[in-house]
């Protein structure tokens, strides 16, 4: 049974360096998904942006172009102007002048109108793509540390197994269902006394009890938390056994 109890207490040992490894990694993978996803979606925004920015482009040309072709007319009926023969033909011109007018004040009102918003696109788009070149030297640097990371856990995980399976292929079916059952409901399955007290819970274990438990002659369970308490003493010797 001793035996049994320092490879319950080996195997946590390695299961806690297993959740050690999984933990330093679990972070990283997220960070980098995060980051790609956010860069993904203000790429697409500023794409919109640039497509909106492009078509104010084009609606502000034209309207400066009738602009300009507004202005040549100008000139032309004001020079007919000082050449009609009669009130109906200065009627139709001034009409035509009227209308003109009226028509380069419209337009230029809209180019001034495009103008302001097309600059308020600008500076969205700025924004973006200084938003986007932060975010972006952000992943670079997780997703190194992360390659680092993978190749450091790489080696530790295959050590931590390998260790695993030695110990595993050593203890018996049904106790290592009870541990395994205890570490998913509790994440640890083995404690040990410390200060009087279960290593796992922080409850105190009464005297009897840790006497009982130095005997290393059955599997005890915390009163309070249910792990299965061993020794100190059989800890280290477990460990400097190692
Ligand atoms: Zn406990």
């Amino acid at each position: 049974m001793e035996e049994t109890l320092r490879l319950l207490y080996l195997l946590q040992r390695v299961d806690s360096n297993l959740d050690d490894v999984e933990e330093m990694k679990g972070d990283l993978p997220e960070a980098v998904r995060t980051l790609k996803e956010e860069i993904a979606e203000l790429d697409g925004k500023a794409a919109a942006k640039q497509q909106y920015i492009d078509e104010f482009v084009a609606t502000r040309n034209k309207a400066d172009n009738d602009i300009k072709d507004f202005e040549e007319k100008l000139k032309r009926y004001k020079e007919q102007q000082y050449q009609v023969r009669n009130n109906k033909e200065y009627d139709a011109i001034t009409k035509e002048i009227e209308f003109a007018e009226e028509s380069v004040r419209t337009l230029t009102r809209q180019f001034e109108d495009f103008e302001n918003q097309m600059s308020v696109a600008k500076n969205e788009l700025e924004e973006f793509n200084g938003r986007l070149s932060e975010l972006n030297e952000v992943l670079k640097e997780k997703a190194a540390e992360l390659s680092v990371v993978s190749k450091e856990t790489e080696d530790e995980e295959l050590k931590y197994n390998h260790e695993r399976e030695k110990i595993v292929a050593r203890l018996d079916k049904e106790i290592l269902a009870r541990y395994a059952k205890i570490r998913s409901g509790r994440g640890k399955a083995v404690s040990t006394i410390r200060k009087n007290s279960c290593s796992g819970c922080g409850n105190r274990v009464p005297p009897q009890h840790i006497m009982e438990i130095r005997r290393n002659d059955r599997i005890y369970l915390c009163q309070h938390c249910g792990r299965i308490i061993v020794s100190d003493e059989l800890a280290q010797t477990a460990t400097a056994g190692q």
